[in-house]
C-alpha cells in the first residue's frame, strides 16, 4: 500500500503571526517557515506503518511555491521515499487543494492519505474532509490511535467526551491530531540522505483541474488588545466585583 501524505509550509509555530503592512493576510516576509506541526505527525504515522509492514511507500505532497520543497525534504529526512512539489504562486483555498491532491492521489493509486487535521496559518480543518468527499473515500478525523489490518484501518478518533473508533475500509483518508504520535528528529545524515531522495515537480496548470477560489479574503486584522485580568482570593470577592466594578449583577 502506498501512503501519500500532504504537507503544507507554514510560518514556523514559534513565531508570532503579524498581519501584513497591506491587510492581505500575514506577514511571510523574512519569517521562519516550517512543516505544520499536524503534518509532522502524518508523515511520522505513515513512516511507523511503513516500518511495521503495513505500507510499502510514503509519498510526500505539497502545493505551494518552489522554496515549499524544504518542507519536502524534511518530510524525507524524516523517512517518506519521494515526493511531490505541485508548483504554484498562488494561495489555495481547501477546495482547490483538495482537488489537486484527489489528482495526485488517483495518479498515484494511493491506497491511503494520511494528513494533518489542520494548518495552524488559516486553521480551516477542512481539506481532508473535502478530500475524502472528492474521492468518495471513507475519513478518519481528527485519529490518536491508527492500525491498518486486513484491508481495513481503524481509527481512534478524538471527540468531545472521549474517543470514538471507526473501522475503515480503504481506501481511506485519515487525519492527525496531536496525540497521534511524537515525531522524530530528523537527524543530520538522514538530512543528507534526503537530498538524494527524488522530488518531481509537477506544474499546477498541467493537471488541467479547477483551482479557482471562492473565497474572497475582504480584511485581515490584529486582535483587539484585551485588558489585564486581576485574580481575586474568593468568590464572594469575584461577586462583590462583578457587582461594584464589572456592574454585570
Ligand atoms: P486545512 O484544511 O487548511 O486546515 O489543512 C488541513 C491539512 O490539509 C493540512 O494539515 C495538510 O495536510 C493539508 N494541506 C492544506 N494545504 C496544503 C497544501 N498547500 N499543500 C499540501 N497539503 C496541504
Amino acid at each position: 500500500m502506498k501512503v501519500l501524505v500532504p504537507v503544507k509550509r507554514v510560518v514556523d509555530y514559534n513565531v508570532k503571526v503579524r498581519v501584513a503592512a497591506d491587510g492581505s493576510g500575514v506577514e511571510t516576509q523574512g519569517v521562519k517557515m516550517s512543516m505544520n506541526p499536524f503534518d509532522e505527525i502524518a508523515v511520522e504515522e505513515a513512516v511507523r506503518l511503513r516500518e511495521k509492514g503495513a505500507a510499502k511507500e510514503v509519498v510526500a505532497v505539497t502545493i505551494g511555491a518552489q522554496a515549499a520543497q524544504d518542507v519536502l525534504r524534511m518530510a524525507m529526512a524524516m523517512g517518506a521515499d519521494r515526493a511531490i512539489l505541485v508548483r504554484t504562486d498562488d494561495t489555495l483555498e481547501p477546495r482547490a487543494v483538495a482537488n489537486v491532491l484527489k489528482a495526485i492521489a488517483t495518479r498515484e493509486e494511493a491506497g491511503l492519505i494520511c494528513m494533518g487535521k489542520q494548518a495552524i496559518d488559516d486553521d480551516m480543518n477542512a481539506t481532508g474532509q473535502i478530500l475524502a468527499a472528492k474521492l468518495g473515500w471513507p475519513q478518519g478525523t481528527f485519529a490518536s490511535a491508527v492500525t491498518v489490518a486486513d484491508g481495513r484501518v481503524e481509527v481512534a478518533r478524538e471527540i468531545d467526551g472521549g474517543t470514538e473508533v471507526v473501522s475503515l475500509t480503504l481506501p481511506a483518508v485519515i487525519t492527525a491530531d496531536l496525540r497521534l504520535n511524537e515525531p522524530r528528529y530528523a537527524s543530520l545524515p538522514n538530512i543528507m540522505k534526503a537530498r538524494k531522495k527524488p522530488l518531481e515537480t509537477i506544474e499546477i496548470d498541467s493537471l488541467g483541474i479547477d483551482t479557482a477560489s471562492r473565497l474572497t479574503v475582504v480584511s485581515v486584522a490584529e486582535p483587539s488588545e484585551r485588558k489585564e485580568g486581576v485574580k481575586v482570593n474568593s468568590a464572594a470577592e469575584l461577586v462583590e466585583k462583578l457587582k461594584t466594578e464589572a456592574k454585570v449583577i
